[in-house]
């Protein structure tokens, strides 16, 4: 078992050497789509603000509309005062003029109020346009950099882990399989033990279990924190 424990340990080695590597490859296409998720939500909301304007400007068309009418309705009112044949009719005609008036009055301030928001709309929907193109800009140019970065480091990698697979190959398959398990959720899955303790977890190993390490006829791991454990004699010789 000795020279498949010491293809491990190298097979460990070359993998370690390779962690920052590894890990920044996973950030990458991790950020960028932090990014295209954030300049996403900026073009939702600048057209929910496009939208908000389109139905302001239909509002004020509608509200112009009923003005008009109202305005004519005021001047048809009127004329039914001056021509009341009686009382009667006269204060009929006069309530019709006066309810016109306040309808007029109404839609005048609505009118009004639909104007400033309209204008405020505009306003920050420029804003919002400007926010866009420089979120996408910035998107763009991170997209190229990574892009750049990842070439970089797929061949750094690359070089790093030259011969893994023959070094893989000497290790039994089952072995390479525990590995490549516990390596998912470990930083370090191989530990090479230098005294009676564990250095990733710091905790004494039993005294019988360090010789059997020298003696490495089997895969052991560590009792607390399942790494594999190798003895460093192994690599001396
Ligand atoms: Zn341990």
């Amino acid at each position: 078992m000795r020279e498949e424990l010491v293809a491990l340990a190298k097979l460990a080695e070359m993998d370690d050497s390779a962690r920052d590597i590894d890990a920044e490859l996973k950030t990458i296409p991790q950020e960028l789509e932090e990014l295209r998720a954030s300049v996403q939500m900026l073009e939702n909301m600048l057209a929910q603000e496009r939208q908000q304007l389109v139905e302001a400007e239909q509002l004020k068309a509608q509200q112009g509309a009923e003005l008009k009418e109202r305005g004519e309705g005021l001047q048809r009112a009127r004329k039914k005062v001056a021509q009341a044949a009686n009382m009667r009719e006269a204060s009929a005609a006069e309530r019709e003029v006066e309810a016109n008036r306040r309808a007029i009055k109404e839609r005048e301030e609505e009118l009004s109020r639909i104007g400033d928001t309209i204008e405020a709309k505009t306003a920050s929907l420029a804003e919002r346009e400007k926010d866009f193109e420089e979120a996408k800009g910035v998107l763009q140019t991170q997209e190229e950099s990574s892009k750049a970065r990842v070439a970089e480091l797929e061949e750094q990698r690359g070089k790093l882990l030259d011969g893994r697979e023959d070094l893989a190959a000497k290790v039994p398959k089952n072995v390479v399989k525990r590995y490549e398990r516990l390596r998912g959720g470990l930083t370090n899955a191989v530990i090479i033990i230098k005294d009676g303790t564990c250095s990733a977890c710091r905790m004494a190993l039993p005294p019988q279990l360090t010789i059997e390490l020298q003696r490495a006829n089997e895969l052991h791991q560590c009792p607390h924190c399942r790494r594999i454990i190798i003895h460093k004699t192994l690599l001396e010789d």
